[in-house]
């Protein structure tokens, strides 16, 4: 069996002040403490480079990259801007950002393939909204799997690509999928990353849950069967609560 170390990976949101650094700093410290887990902050923009001063060896990312190198796009951040500052990673295709700015699955993998190009790794992120859940499973794992092949971009290598399925009904709301709905999702989108990109990628890639994880559900979760850690949002803010996943792990 392929063996795949489980990555905890925190994302701020829009959360976060330089007052808040001390947090990163001491997650930072949690982090290099389990050199058998990798751990990774994706924080606001404004937040990456004074982070990345106080991180140590713990890669900070950025949340969304444009697919364009530059231009008149006013607000975005380029991938060569997130480097500049000092990223190594970033997140693409959030549901927040699928909802709220409209970005469709194509874009999404435009957004990884660029931000690949200039050398970051990319958490790519899918989801079934509440409505998709209620079909059944069976529609649920065809319609996420689908929704993972569009989103897929060309070089797709577990080198730099990490993907995370995070239930878009689960996402701040306190609702965790089951251990067992979370198994079989994992599965399937396992079996369609070995269809799509041939038995060595698709076995070696990560498969990240995430959706209300914290330090009570962090166990269950991460010991799930295909469960190759956790996308943690509002448990990301404090190294107390962040600390609990990463020690679950
Ligand atoms: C997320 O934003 O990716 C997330 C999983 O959020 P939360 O842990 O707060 O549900």
């Amino acid at each position: 069996m392929t063996e795949r170390r489980k990555l905890i990976a925190g994302n701020w949101k829009m959360n976060g002040l330089k007052a808040d650094l001390g947090e990163v700093s001491a997650i930072a410290q949690l982090a290099a403490g389990r050199a058998d887990v990798d751990v990774a902050l994706f924080l606001p923009a404004t937040l990456i480079a004074p982070a990345v001063e106080v991180a140590g060896t713990m890669p900070i990312g950025g949340q969304d990259c444009h697919q364009a190198e530059s231009g008149a796009f006013t607000g975005s951040v380029s991938a060569a801007m997130l480097v500049d500052a000092g990223a190594r990673g970033v997140i693409v295709g959030h549901s927040e950002r699928r909802a709220y700015q409209h970005e469709t699955s194509a874009a999404v993998a435009a957004k990884a393939a660029t931000a690949h190009g200039h050398g970051l790794s990319v958490v790519l992120c899918i989801g079934e909204t509440l409505e998709t859940r209620a079909e059944g499973d069976a529609a649920a794992h065809q319609w996420v799997s689908a929704q993972l092949l569009d989103s897929l971009p060309e070089s797709a290598a577990p080198a730099w690509l990490t993907i995370a399925y995070e239930p878009v009904w689960a996402i701040g709301t306190g609702k965790v999928a089951t251990s067992p709905q979370i198994a079989a999702m994992h599965a399937a989108l396992r079996a369609t990353l070995v269809q799509a990109l041939g038995a060595d990628k698709g076995e070696a890639m990560r498969i990240l849950y995430g959706g209300s994880v914290s330090g009570d559900n962090a166990a269950d979760v991460l010991h799930a069967e295909n469960v190759d850690g956790a996308l943690v949002g509002g448990a990301s803010l404090t190294a107390a609560k962040f600390g609990a996943i990463i020690a679950a792990a």
